[in-house]
Parts: C-alpha cells; structure tokens; sequence
C-alpha cells in the first residue's frame, strides 16, 4: 500500500485573515449573543435565568416569574407560551408578543445503518453546522458544534477544509442539545434516558476558540434548574488552545478530551497546526495543572490512528513517557477518510499493537468504534457548505 502524503493537504494556505485568527488570541470572532431571529421577537433560547428575570423584571413582574419561565423552557422544552399553564393568560399572550423560543432548523436528517443521526441544521442566517446523535446500548452521546467551520486546519480533520464562517451563539449551541430532546421526545430534561447521557463539544469548530459562548451554553446544560446534566458526562474536545483549558478549569470543570495525535512536535506541527503556538510540552504542561485540581478531572487525549504516520510501537511508548504521570486514559480514533483526503486508517492490527503497547506501559487505552461513517458523521467527517460572506473582523 503507498504511503500517506503527510505534507500539504488537500486545501490551500490559510488566507490572512484566518491566520490572523489562528495566531491570535482567544476570542477575536464575535458573534451575537442572541440568535437572529426570523421575526423581530427576542428569542428566549441562550439566555439564563438571570437573563431571562432580567428582561420580566422589564415588563413589571415580579423575580420569581423569570424563574418559571426559564424552567418551562429549559426543563420541560416548551416552545409555546401558551403552554405555560401557571402564568395567566394575558402573560402569555404578552410574552408571545414579545419573544419567541427557537431551535435551529433541521435542513437534513440522516440515519446510519449504525442507528448514528446527523441533522444538518440551519440558524436563520444561511449557515449550517452538524450534530450527531450516536446510540448505544446503555447510553447516548451528542456530538455537538461550537462553530461553522473552523480556524484551524488540521491536516486529516474533514471541518478543516472548511474556513470558519462563524462562531455559534449560546442559543444555536444550547439549542442543539434542545433540539435532539424534542427529536427523541426527552422532556423533562431531569428524567433519566438512555437516549441522551453524555455531550460531547466534539462537533464541527474548536470550541476554545468560542469560549465565551460554548461556556455560557455549557452552564445552561448543567444548571439543575436548566438541562441538568451532570459536568461529569459532558466533555469538551480541544485542539489544544492552551490559555482556553485554564479557562475551562477555572470557569466550567468538565470533562477534558485533548486531540493529541502525535508525539513529536514536528509531526504535531503538520497535522495539528496551532501546536506551531502552543507545543507539546506546553500543551502538556496544561494539563497536568488541569488534571490535578481534582480526583474527577481525568483528561482522555485523543489519538487519531494514520497509517505509516503517527502508528508505530515507538510513537506508542513515547506517549505513554510523555502522558503517563498525568491522571488520563488514551482514546484511540481509527481515522475516519473524507473525500479527496490522502490519509489512510492504520491497519486493525497496527490499532492493537499500539493499545497493547500503552496498556503495557501502564497506561488504559480504547479503541473508539467509529460510527456513521456511511453518512459523514463520524469523527472528523462534519462540514457543512457554508462558505464565509464576509470577512470576520479580527482585533489586530
Ligand atoms: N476542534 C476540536 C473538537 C472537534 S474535532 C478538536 O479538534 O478537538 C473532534 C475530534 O475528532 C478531535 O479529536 C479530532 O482531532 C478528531 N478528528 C478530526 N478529523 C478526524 C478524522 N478524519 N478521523 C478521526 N478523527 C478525526
Ligand atoms: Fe478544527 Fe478540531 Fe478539525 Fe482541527 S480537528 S480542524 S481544531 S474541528
């Protein structure tokens, strides 16, 4: 079998302006708080319960009605307030005037013969960014997006391909998770469902590169008066943006996935190339001071396998040297191809050889079983056709 091309991809240079957000700092792409909506109304969806009684308190009421509100929407995922069978109906009828509950629009919906989902999903402005659903026997997992396209460009990474167009609101990232309850009837939000355990920042964009918004979402999903899903079972995926995972320590505390991939910063640097801005050790160093803060911070770095690229026995024991005192397992990725990419999966045998190599070394080690491949919905595989309209603005 031929070899990999490691070098160039299949797209071109980064243009000045994504480079400029690529070496920037965090942060730079600004996007409104709130979804634009269709009509002039408010929507509801993005905002917490402070937010929410702020805008009550506007309109006389009194604190404990902002409350309620947030509770029909985010707790029980009403869209209509007429539903909102303990405000009077002169409240209802006013709120109706003034606001509205969204979700993003379902453009297309597509099933695995695996049982993964993928919704293409629209938000008003033409963009569309992708959410997958993957079932399993026990448990669910949404993998779900923080931005249309991305920044950065790892070589073998499918959203890659595609420029950021845009960040997601909070509405557009809570909305997701809102939006797959509605499709799997899950409401309540509190009520126990096999369908939907875990949440994964695992979709399309570098959720670190849209902190503000993924973390205000992020809190609305773990608020136990809002989606109420413990921080336990929801995980954020980085490229590794150093300053952002103090960040995500500091403010969220969730789950930790680090999208490590090679073990020498040369190789790092061509497939994932803000490791040019944070390398390795420095990468490394973050998350040992992220992992030690507490017992339940176990860091999962991701290690997508490419054949004859990063697969040998000897990368295997370098990162078991390089990882092994910080508390965390390896989560091996069997390259999911995309079309037009040179890479190639490593072989199932080359996969064992390198999780038998890490569990040797001390370390816990897992295969990732990749899912929707046949509808691009795997790891990797997400890219809407949305194109940038317009320059982003970028602070210098
Ligand atoms: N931007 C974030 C989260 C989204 S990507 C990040 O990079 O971590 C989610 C995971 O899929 C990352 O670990 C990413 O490296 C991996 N991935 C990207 N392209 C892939 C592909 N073609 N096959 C397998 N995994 C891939
Ligand atoms: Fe962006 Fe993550 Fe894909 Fe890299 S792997 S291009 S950071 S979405």
């Amino acid at each position: 079998m031929t070899c990999v091309n490691r070098g160039p991809r299949v797209k071109s240079e980064l243009s000045g302006t994504a480079k400029s957000l690529y070496l920037g700092a965090m942060e730079q792409i600004q996007a409104p708080a709130a979804a634009t909506t269709a009509d002039s109304r408010t929507d509801l969806v993005g905002l917490n319960s402070d937010e929410i009684t702020a805008l009550t308190n506007e309109m006389g009421l009194p604190a404990y009605r902002g409350k309620q509100i947030y509770q029909w929407i985010y707790q029980h995922g009403l869209t209509d307030f007429n539903d909102m069978l303990n405000l009077s109906k002169k409240l209802r009828e006013q709120l109706t005037e003034q606001f509205r509950i969204g979700r993003p629009t379902v453009n297309t919906e597509l099933t695995s013969t695996d049982g993964t989902r993928k919704w293409v999903l629209g938000f008003g402005d033409h963009n569309e960014a992708e959410m997958v659903s993957i079932p399993e026997e026990t448990r669910g997992t949404l993998c779900v997006s923080s931005q249309v396209g991305c920044t950065l460009t790892c070589s073998f990474c499918h959203t890659g391909t595609q420029r950021l167009v845009r960040n997601l609101t909070i509405g557009e990232v809570v909305g997701q998770v809102m939006l797959a309850r509605d499709s799997y009837a899950l409401w309540p939000a509190s009520k126990d469902n096999s369908r939907l355990t875990n949440i994964v920042m695992m979709g399309m964009g570098e959720p670190l590169y849209n902190f503000e918004n993924v973390a205000k979402a992020l809190r609305i999903v773990m608020d136990g008066d809002g989606l109420a899903m413990s921080r336990r079972r929801v995980t954020l995926s980085t490229s590794g943006v150093v300053p952002g995972i103090k960040r995500c320590g500091d403010e969220l505390g969730v789950m930790l996935a680090i999208s490590l991939h090679a073990v020498r910063d040369d190789l790092r640097n061509e497939l994932v190339p803000i490791n040019k801005k944070y390398p390795i050790a420095e990468l490394l160093d973050a998350c040992r001071e992220y992992a030690t803060v507490s017992n339940s911070r176990r860091i999962t770095f991701e290690y997508v396998m490419l054949k004859d690229v990063n697969d040998s026995v000897a990368d295997a024991r370098e990162l078991v040297r390089l990882v092994k005192d910080i508390p965390s397992k390896v989560n091996l990725i069997p390259f999911n191809p995309w079309p037009g990419v040179e890479y190639e999966c490593s072989s199932g045998n080359a996969i064992r050889r390198f999780a038998d190599t890490i569990s040797e070394g001390g370390m816990t080690a897992t295969v990732r079983a990749p899912r929707g491949r046949d509808i691009l919905a795997a790891c990797g595989q997400l890219k809407s056709e949305s194109v940038r309209q317009r320059r982003v603005a970028t602070a210098g």
